[in-house]
């Protein structure tokens, strides 16, 4: 039998990602699609499988990229393989990486694979729920998926909601419901020659609370005035006989208070304000309460962790973030509420041109309960995600998010050169440098000062290692490093290895 023949070099021509852009006036055609998307698939497995080996955050500074693109758009098509390419060589070395496990900032999340698989199907149907018939499946999966994480978060049935973009977003429309509750009528009437107002209207939330509060008062039309910030205790929990002083002193003044906003998991030191005496304020005054559990919601899947969760069900709304600690890629917000006809009055209108004017059922039209008319189908991702990884497997990955946390925490308060500078609800420890020497309790402003800057080298050595990314924020005056754990690839030995470094940096400088 005769040899084989030699292959014959394909040219390049076979090859529909070298050739020069996308002919006509189409677009992709499908062969070159079905190729481009095969390379796609490749770039996105090998990313995942050896991002470990990028530095969490690039060694690069500001305004070092720009110059590196084109000034101007390309006037002639180019072929995709060049454009992969670049993305390559351009792209991903200037990127930070959430994916890596050694991200360790902020609060670390996870593009998870089956909520990167939703994002591709979801592109690809160009779905946009903003009517029922604008995306029959958008809308109903989204309800189906609302309620499947609800019943898991262990809230009553009486909670609706809706998936948004951030939960910047999901505050703002809350805040906005909450205006339409207390009958500022705002939506139609708006704030502007409001004597009946002239005192003012107030919204509170602990000085540890996300930012996010005081920016959606500020796009409200109320103010960052309007936001009276509660003092907290010594665990940098909201104090709740300071929040009934405030409202009464408010209502005295002839001010109008319009909302709580209570913290499960702040930002900076993941403190839990006390929802149920919250809660209870929020009932006898009539006024709307806001959870933000934004980060620390997921904690609420497993049982026997609600503890920190008691008394939510009493929350008008509350927001909670899949895609900080649930493993869903940006963005997806989960914005829960026991009063979806006050979000609807805060945004419905409907010109003809939008109105369902052939369907007898009542048809739930999301665009109706938050300012922007088009929205993505999050649905897909989250109903990809929690069956792939199913409830269980949930609460899994999350529960070992805590102990990852919980045995750092135990590290830190083992050795007399560090201390711990907060509790250790969830899953973020918050920590600095204080060698054994130095006087515990002594209040000297000058040792403070001088263990801030020694911690802000610290931390900015062990970053500059590539190998694990913290941040920092400040609790009580201190500067404080912050340990998160929240991704998926994160496991012991990148705890350890920060730990590590942690101290290698500590005994370098804090030797000097
Ligand atoms: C991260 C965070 C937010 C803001 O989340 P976005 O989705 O980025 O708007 C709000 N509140 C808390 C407690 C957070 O941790």
């Amino acid at each position: 039998m005769a040899p084989a023949p030699f292959p014959v070099p394909r040219s390049v021509s076979d090859d529909p990602l070298s050739a020069s852009g996308v002919p006509g006036r189409a677009d992709l055609d499908p062969r070159t699609f079905r190729a481009a998307a095969h390379r796609v698939a490749d770039l996105m497995a090998d990313y995942l499988e050896g991002v470990e080996d990028y530095p969490v955050f690039p060694a690069i500074e500001p305004g070092s990229i720009r110059p590196l693109f084109p000034a101007t758009a390309p006037e002639a098509p180019a072929a995709i393989a060049k454009i992969l390419a670049d993305y390559q060589a351009l792209v991903v070395p200037n990127a930070t990486h959430w994916q890596h496990p050694g991200f360790l900032a902020y609060f670390g999340t996870t593009a998870s694979g089956p909520g990167i698989l939703g994002e591709m199907l979801t592109a690809t149907l160009g779905q946009n729920p903003m009517l029922w018939r604008t995306s029959p499946i958008g809308t109903e999966l989204e309800g189906v998926v609302v309620d499947w994480l609800r019943q898991g978060l262990g809230l009553p049935p009486t909670f609706d909601g809706l998936l948004t973009d951030t939960a910047s977003t999901s505050t703002l429309i809350a805040l906005a419901a909450a205006r339409e509750a207390a009958g500022l009528d705002a939506a139609a009437e708006g704030l502007a020659g409001r004597p009946d107002l002239a005192a003012g209207v107030r919204v509170y939330a602990s000085a540890e609370a996300h930012s996010s509060i005081e920016k959606a008062c500020m796009t409200l039309g109320i103010g960052r005035a309007s936001l009276r910030k509660i003092q907290v205790n010594e665990r940098f929990e909201l104090d709740p006989a300071a929040l009934a002083a405030a409202i009464g002193e408010d209502r005295a003044a002839g001010r109008v208070p319009l909302a709580i906003v209570a913290t499960i998991g702040t930002t900076s030191s993941t403190s839990v304000d006390p929802i149920a005496a919250i809660a209870a304020i929020a009932v006898a005054e009539g006024v709307w309460l806001h959870v933000d559990a934004a980060y620390a919601g997921p904690v609420a899947l497993l049982p026997d962790r609600r503890a920190s969760f008691q008394g939510w069900e009493l929350a008008d709304s509350i927001v909670v973030n899949p895609h900080k600690w649930l493993f869903t890629p940006l963005d997806a917000s989960l914005l829960l509420t026991r009063r979806m006809e006050l979000l609807q009055a805060a945004f419905s209108l409907q010109p003809e041109y939008l109105r369902t004017i052939d369907r007898e059922a009542p048809v739930r039209d999301y665009s109706e309960y938050q300012p922007q008319l088009g929205r993505r189908f999050r649905a897909l991702k989250l109903w990809i995600l929690l069956r792939t990884f199913g409830l269980q497997g949930l609460r899994e990955r999350i529960d070992h998010h805590l102990a990852l946390a919980a045995e750092f925490a135990d590290w830190i308060d083992a050795d007399p050169d560090w201390e711990r500078l907060a509790p250790v609800p969830f899953s973020t420890v918050c920590f600095r440098f204080r060698p054994a020497g130095a006087a515990r309790h002594a209040a000297d402003p000058a040792m403070d000062s001088r263990l801030d800057e020694l911690n802000a080298g610290i931390m900015a050595a062990v970053n500059r290692s590539g190998e694990v990314f913290l941040s920092h924020t400040r609790l009580a005056g201190r500067f404080t490093i912050r340990l998160a754990v929240g991704n998926l690839r994160t496991e012991e030995r990148h705890v350890a290895r920060a730990w590590a470094l942690l101290r290698r940096e500590a005994g370098r400088l804090g030797a000097g």
